[in-house]
């Protein structure tokens, strides 16, 4: 936790003068049970997105602290591993009821790091405390498999097992959702676990984690570092992790994978995406509009799975005026005030890439329909505030369609059918997720088989797995071979322990040594 945590949600008017830059709070190490002052000398200043103020610094971990973080989660390993598997659901079961209780404060943390709006906030704590929610069936989750007789006397059974220290690294655009797609899962299944929360917004995992000691969680089980490259090269290197789980971009993500793999670690990686929203049509005209202009916008378009492409097939190429009408009127404010619909992106480069790749397009011959580059919102003049975008007539070779934009940009591509709009996401090197706006059940049934996309949505523009589900991704959008939470996120995190035991009867004895395979 932060020194004065309270400071978090009313940080004190500062300068970047360096003494007043000492009596910001800091964010502590989570280490061996205890939140500990880092004594490193590199910090990274945290801003509130929509003020650009610093609220609080974030240290990079020394190799020291990191390595006595590892070390605590291998120490804690063997009796946790041990600890019965009622007594580990009871403590995610009392967690659970934790985060349900702190939902705003948590929320409050979201908004002041990552700007997002408080109602949005609470959502991300939402949709991760699902996950933990889940985490509470591990009986059944964890169960193995048997097969009696498999021949005479013999039966053989699998245990699902931890597999020892595992490692979570994050990414900024959730910082309570996807932190606890990692550590919950991990440690259910009798894991310990090593977390690095994204640098940029560390203040909610830090008060995740004192709610989950809270619930009864032993020291060491769960330890916590920060940092940046120096901390995720740890976590790729040390010989005690055993997986890796990682949630972030393309760049980061294929080197973790690589360098994680190398080091003979399992690694799942969760990247970036170009998620296309194919509009038919024959779909619900008012209900298509409204949920495209707010899968595009929401979050200011800060999520893995916002609706970022529009592709209007045929005469649905008609409904683009009030497509720009509707997200014009969309309400751009800091996160935290009333009516808040969009709120800023999460630094000043962010902001700037954005309005580059904005620009690239006009330059690329894109038609700016609605152009939120110079919005001012009032009281709020230093925040990194890009208001609802659409670039019309964008064609699949400009920038603007070919990179992640991550931002409040909606680009919008026109076609003559279902074949062409599937033909144009399946050479999209993402494919993370997709959605259709239809009411034709064939059409959407092919779009359904034929599209490589890991999420699909028929109707729901953002169709993000509930935890008894898994959250998927193809192609460019993820690198390894089991997915995050459901039954392979289990999978992930155990390995199989298979049992072949044979009890004959005492009269039954083995007369003479086997020296062929048994068939
Ligand atoms: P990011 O890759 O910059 O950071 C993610 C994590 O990796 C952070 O903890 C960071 O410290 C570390 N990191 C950053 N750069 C690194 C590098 N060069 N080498 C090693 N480690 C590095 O990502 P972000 O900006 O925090 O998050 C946005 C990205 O995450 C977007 O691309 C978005 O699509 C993606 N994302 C994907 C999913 C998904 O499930 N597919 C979900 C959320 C976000």
């Amino acid at each position: 936790l932060t020194s004065t945590s309270h400071l978090h949600l009313s940080p004190p008017p500062l300068t970047s003068i360096s003494h007043l830059h000492l009596l910001l709070p800091t964010t502590k190490l989570f280490i061996d049970g205890k939140f500990v002052e880092s004594k490193t000398s590199e910090w990274i200043d945290i801003h509130n997105p929509a003020t650009n103020e610093v609220v609080s610094r974030v240290p990079k971990a020394t190799q020291e602290e990191m390595r006595a973080a590892a070390l605590s989660c291998s120490r804690a390993f063997p009796s946790w591993a041990d600890t019965s598997i009622l007594s580990r659901q009871q403590i995610f079961l009392r967690y659970q009821q934790l985060i349900k209780d702190n939902i705003k404060e948590l929320a409050g943390l979201i908004t002041l790091e990552q700007g997002k709006t408080l109602a949005d906030a609470e959502g991300d704590v939402f949709r991760g405390l699902q996950v933990v929610e889940h985490t509470c069936s591990v009986t059944s989750l964890m169960l193995g498999e048997t097969l009696p007789s498999i021949t005479k006397d013999m039966d053989t059974y699998t245990y699902r097992l931890p597999i020892g220290v595992c490692a979570g690294i994050a990414p900024f655009n959730f910082p309570a959702m996807i932190p606890l797609w990692m550590f919950p899962m991990g440690l259910v299944c009798g894991n310990t676990y090593l977390m690095k929360p994204s640098e940029r917004v560390p203040g909610c995992t830090m008060l995740l984690a004192k709610l989950l000691q809270d619930a009864g969680l032993p020291d060491g089980t769960l330890n916590i570092i920060h940092g940046q490259h120096a901390a995720v090269n740890f976590i790729c290197d040390d010989p005690a992790i055993k997986a890796i789980s990682f949630v972030g971009s393309n760049q980061a993500g294929e080197y973790i994978y690589q360098r994680g793999s190398h080091n003979g670690k399992r690694v799942q990686s969760n990247m970036g995406a170009k998620n296309h929203g194919v509009v038919m049509p024959d779909a619900n005209k008012e209900n298509t509009l409204n949920q495209l202009v707010g899968a595009a916008f929401g979050a200011a378009g800060q999520r893995c799975m916002a609706l970022s492409t529009a592709v209007l097939v045929g005469e649905a190429r008609a409904w683009l005026p009030q497509l720009v009408e509707r997200s014009r009127a969309l309400r751009v404010n800091a996160g935290d005030q009333p009516g808040a619909d969009v709120g800023p992106l999460i630094s000043p480069q962010a902001k700037a890439r954005v309005s580059a790749l904005i620009q690239s397009g006009v330059d690329q011959g894109a038609s700016l329909l609605l152009d939120g580059r110079n919005v001012q919102v009032k009281g709020y003049e230093n925040g990194n505030f890009v208001g609802p975008t659409i670039l019309g007539n964008v064609t699949p070779e400009m920038t603007c369609y070919t990179e992640e934009i991550f931002g409040p940009v909606l680009v919008v591509l026109e076609v003559d059918n279902l074949d062409d709009a599937i033909a144009m996401i399946n050479k999209n090197p993402y494919g993370n997720g997709t959605a259709i706006f239809t009411n034709n059940g064939a059409t959407a049934r092919k779009f359904t088989h034929e599209v490589d996309v890991g999420q699909v949505g028929i109707n729901v523009p953002i169709p993000v797995p509930l935890p008894m589900f898994s959250f998927t991704g193809s192609r460019g959008s993820f690198r390894g071979d089991t997915n995050f939470y459901g039954k392979q996120g289990i999978q992930f995190y155990t390995q199989i322990k298979t049992v072949t035991s044979q009890w004959k009867a005492e009269d039954a004895t083995i007369t003479s040594p086997a020296v062929s395979m048994p068939t």
